[in-house]
């Protein structure tokens, strides 16, 4: 069974809508007072004025000088009255715009990873959750120094790329030959710039692979050999292919070699891709997936991860979006981009994610999960497969689950 020693919350998908509408109504009334006081007719100071100077013919500074002592203090009393309704009115418009910053901002950052979608075995179960805590915690701490979502994504991704027991880096799963091949991409939410890895090999991290291509070519993906290459010319270290066989994964490739086993059924019974989503302090959205693909592939198989569209999206405007699942079936209903454009279309994260899990069920008979984020900082983690093995870090909060509607929260500082 898991540790689940933490506070249990069914409503999970954090929007904060309910919470502000007060405030709205709040500011429409405060305005509708102020608008009625600061009406420049009515105002004493421009009353005044318009009586001293207008009746003279005189402008302001030279009613000044022509008012009697008692008239003064009356022109002074309205400027008085004027200046601290001025700076009232400042100050509200200041004292609200802060409690709108506040309220944007106290759901930022956050940082959602999936640790795969499937028939997660109970065993198992319990070692990936505390490899998403980790990641997202690793997530976290960088968001909440002040790091960027980027960099925040792509070191939760790694976290789990070196953790044996998910289906990326170092525990992928084999191809039909026994062999390793990786895809991963990363993908920028503030310009939509993307990089991409796909059927790489010997690489540890291909999701820092992946930021490279990003960041110093002019590409979005590279592929195989080419890839290598590439990994090279950045001084990024080859590793061992063995060193990221596990045995594990070796057990379920001799086991899918049997003549009546299904490798798309069987995927269910490993850990899988892993992903995060993150949107940071400065509002900044980022995505990032890395996979060792589908258990006994077909050799040069590309999977949805570095697909962009389907195996990931950000776009600071609507989100971002990580999927684990059927690849072939994400890349059929394109799952990222399709969430977002519900989302687009007003569905909040949640019911965005259900429509297009539902959608490629209906349509295409794919199972699979999702993490997602919005630009407010509302998140969730939904899947159609049995399990997916999910955590959630925000408002020093660890939130995270492996079963549906399983929601455990406790403090991340427990955890660091
Ligand atoms: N989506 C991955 C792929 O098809 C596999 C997974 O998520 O488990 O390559």
């Amino acid at each position: 069974m898991l540790p689940l020693s933490g506070r249990r919350n069914s409503q999970w998908d954090r929007s904060p809508s309910s919470a502000r509408t007060p405030l709205r109504h709040g500011r429409a009334h405060s305005h509708l007072r102020m608008g009625a006081r600061c009406s420049r007719a009515q105002h004493p100071i421009f009353a005044l004025q318009s009586q001293r100077a207008s009746d003279a013919h005189l402008p302001a500074a030279d009613a000044w000088r022509s008012t009697e002592p008692d008239s003064r203090m009356r022109l002074r009393t309205a400027c008085c009255k004027c200046f601290r309704f001025q700076s009232t009115s400042a100050i509200c418009d200041f004292i609200f715009l802060s409690l709108i910053w506040c309220f944007w901002t106290a759901m930022l950052p956050v940082v959602v990873v999936h640790g795969g979608a499937g028939h997660i075995p109970k065993e198992r179960a319990e070692l990936a959750t505390i490899g998403v805590k980790e990641a997202a915690r690793t997530g976290y701490v960088i968001l909440e120094k002040g790091g960027s979502a980027m960099d925040a994504v792509v070191e939760a991704v790694a976290v789990m790329e070196n953790n044996p027991r998910f289906n990326a880096g170092r525990g992928s799963v084999l191809n039909v030959k026994g062999e390793v091949e990786m895809d991963a991409m990363v993908m920028d939410g503030r310009n939509l710039a993307s990089g991409a890895v796909s059927a790489v090999r010997r690489i540890a991290n291909p999701v820092y692979l992946a930021r490279l291509v990003m960041e110093k070519t002019k590409h979005l993906c590279l592929t195989a050999e080419g890839a290598s290459k590439f990994a090279r010319s950045m001084g990024v270290p080859e590793v061992l292919e063995e060193s990221l066989i596990t045995d594990y994964a070796k057990m379920r490739w001799k086991k899918n070699l049997e003549p009546d086993a299904n490798p798309v059924e069987c995927q269910m019974g490993k850990m899988g891709t892993v992903g995060a989503v993150a949107v940071d302090k400065d509002g900044n959205i980022a995505c990032a997936t890395s996979t060792g693909g589908m258990i006994n592939k077909m050799e040069g198989r590309v999977g949805d991860t570095p697909c962009v569209g389907c195996g990931g999206y950000a776009d600071n405007n609507i989100g971002a979006v990580s999927p684990t699942g059927h690849g072939e079936a994400i890349m059929k209903v394109t799952l990222s981009r399709l969430i977002l454009f519900h989302m687009e279309q007003g569905k909040t994260a949640e019911e965005a994610s259900d429509l297009a899990l539902t959608y490629m069920k209906e349509r295409v008979d794919g199972l699979g999960g999702v993490v997602v984020v919005d630009p407010k900082g509302t998140w969730t983690a939904r899947f159609s497969s049995l399990q997916m093995v999910w955590a959630a870090a925000q408002q020093g909060e660890l939130h995270y689950g492996v079963y549906r509607d399983e929601n455990v929260v406790e403090p991340v500082q427990e955890n660091i």
